[in-house]
């Protein structure tokens, strides 16, 4: 008999029978309120009324049209849905089925636009793990140990983490730039220099916030000296941070956006925006894929967008988020092993915290269990695995988030 792989290690062991809304049913029998989203990715909540008719209404129409073939509807819709929460000059668009391959397309791009090798990503950074996105990413060893030789020409530069240091956030992010500044003065030379890559809220990194003011002095340094600044929206994205994209909460936009995940509701597709004039320094051909840009995808995501924006998710991503996070905050009142609570919108990283200061990924861990045997569905994350991830999907509601709370604390 043939069974799964070993290395597919699951966080719970449910087996899903149907799931609606913020909701899994699992064939155990046992209603679980799903704070996990499938990691970000269900943001209008399980099997959207609106986006299964719109992908039932697709699979009948064309599955698959490479589009570098023939084009479809689905693809122009949603194109168009894009453009009109893209940021202002990012008019052009590039598809492909997951965040990892459109990480790679964007530093493709960037290489392309400025004929520069190196590429400059933050510490704590996750962006995939197929071999260059691998190579990008500092969240862990586990996503890079034993596959070397990575990608050449990664350069990882501080993140500004307030807590881990110790110190206030204008600290961190002064330390972060003067990090940055010395990186480009002593390894990197911005002439070689293709890309600064960030997430403007790290993932996978232990949900922290990156602050505005970090990504304002990014682009600052990226205008000084012609480097591409990309944002890896993949997680952030799609309204999850109480904004519609997690960069704006700074003032700044970026030269080339990655997004994934939150938009199309557990669709496979992707897709790299950059302005026009960036993307024609792309050579036809260098990007993509077969199955990119898929028209049943393409179909939920324009059933996605029109609910986030029908539904007002956004707004409720920061309206829940708050709810949740100050329902955490005074759970961490009685627990002192929780650390840090921190987050925007839905969203949110609880750090465990040894008496010591240090990591605590055993209690992370076995609170992460237990909150599954109450019936609620977290991930553990963060370099050290010390942080519960809370991501319930943006259509959650008052009573909802109410009973996350409870199920947590029971856990804790
Ligand atoms: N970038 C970020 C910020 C992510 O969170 C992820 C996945 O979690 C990726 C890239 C990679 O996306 P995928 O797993 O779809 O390849």
């Amino acid at each position: 008999m043939t069974s799964l792989s070993p290395v597919l290690k699951q966080a719970t062991p449910v087996v899903v029978d149907h799931a609606q809304g913020s909701w899994i049913h699992g064939t155990d029998g046992r209603s679980y309120l799903d704070f996990t989203t499938g990691i970000g990715v269900t943001s209008t909540g399980h099997c959207h009324p609106k986006v299964v008719a719109a992908a039932r209404e697709q699979v009948g129409r064309i599955i698959h049209a490479q589009y570098t073939t023939v084009m479809h509807q689905p693809l122009l819709a949603l194109t168009e849905k894009l453009g009109e929460v893209l940021p202002a000059g990012l008019d052009s668009v590039f598809y492909a089925n997951s965040g990892s391959e459109a990480v790679e397309a964007a530093i493709r791009l960037a290489r392309m636009a400025t004929g520069r090798p190196n590429i400059v990503v933050f510490q704590g950074g996750f962006h995939g793990r197929t071999v260059a996105a691998a190579s990008l990413t500092t969240a862990g060893t586990k996503f890079s140990a034993g596959f070397a030789p990575l990608m050449a020409g990664v350069h990882m530069s501080a993140f500004p983490y307030a807590y881990r240091y110790g110190w206030d956030e204008t600290t961190a992010v002064d330390f972060a730039l003067r990090e940055l500044d010395y990186l480009l003065q002593t390894r990197t030379a911005p002439a070689d220099t293709a890309a600064f890559l960030i997430e403007p809220a790290l993932g996978d990194g232990g949900y922290l916030p990156t602050p505005g003011t970090f990504m304002d002095g990014l682009r600052e340094r990226a205008d000084r000296h012609g480097i591409q600044l990309i944002f890896d929206e993949v997680q952030a994205g799609v309204g999850r941070t109480g904004k519609f994209w997690g960069h704006q909460y700074s003032s700044v936009s970026p030269d080339i956006l990655v997004t994934a995940k939150g938009i199309a509701s557990g669709f496979p597709i992707s897709a790299i925006a950059a302005s026009t004039e960036t993307m024609s320094k792309a050579w036809p051909g260098s990007q993509g894929g077969t199955y990119g840009g898929n028209a049943v995808s393409a179909a939920a995501g324009v059933a996605t967008l029109e609910v986030v924006e029908e539904e007002g998710l956004v707004e409720n991503s920061r309206v829940r988020g708050e709810q949740l996070k100050a329902g955490v905050e005074e759970i961490q009142e009685r627990f002192p092993v929780i650390g840090d609570v921190r987050g925007r919108g839905l969203m949110l990283g609880i750090e465990f915290t040894a008496e010591d200061g240090s990591p605590d990924a055993r209690t992370a861990a076995a609170v992460q269990q237990a909150t599954t045997e109450q019936e609620l569905l977290t991930l553990t994350c963060g370099p050290a695995g010390n942080v519960v991830r809370l991501i319930p999907p943006l259509v959650v509601t008052a009573e909802e988030i109410a009973t996350g709370l409870e199920r947590f604390e029971a856990a804790v």
